[in-house]
């Protein structure tokens, strides 16, 4: 499957890793948004994060628990974590991720 974050799951593409589970794979946004802006990834392939709710709660439990952690190393503790959902909500990589971002970095 042409799917980038597959890729960068598998090791084929890089991506600056910022954490790792079982279930789920964080690396920073090649293009940030925001002072701190992090994707948090299930290892698996599913469309967006409804299809990962559905198919896989264990790991969308598992992607909401790292990015809470990494959210609490890298920001003051306030962020916040987004899922586009469908393209006319700015999804534009079809493999779901969240994204952590915050305006005010812990340093
Ligand atoms: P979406 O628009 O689907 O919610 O978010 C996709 C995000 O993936 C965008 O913020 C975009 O900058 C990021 N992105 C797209 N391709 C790559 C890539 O190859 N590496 C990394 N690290 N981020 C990517
Ligand atoms: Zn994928």
């Amino acid at each position: 499957m042409d799917c980038i974050f597959c890729k960068i799951v598998a090791g084929e593409i890089p991506a600056s890793l910022m954490g790792e589970t079982e279930h789920s794979i964080a690396f920073k946004d090649i293009s940030p948004r925001q002072p701190v802006h992090i994707l948090v990834v299930p290892k698996n392939h599913h469309t967006n994060v409804a299809d990962l709710a559905f198919n896989d709660p264990d790991a969308l439990v598992d992607l909401v628990q790292l990015g809470s952690k990494l959210a609490a190393e890298h920001s003051k503790g306030s962020f916040r974590l987004s899922f586009n959902t469908g393209t006319e909500a700015g999804q534009t990589v079809f493999h779901a991720h969240g994204h952590i971002t915050s305006t005010t970095p812990k340093n």
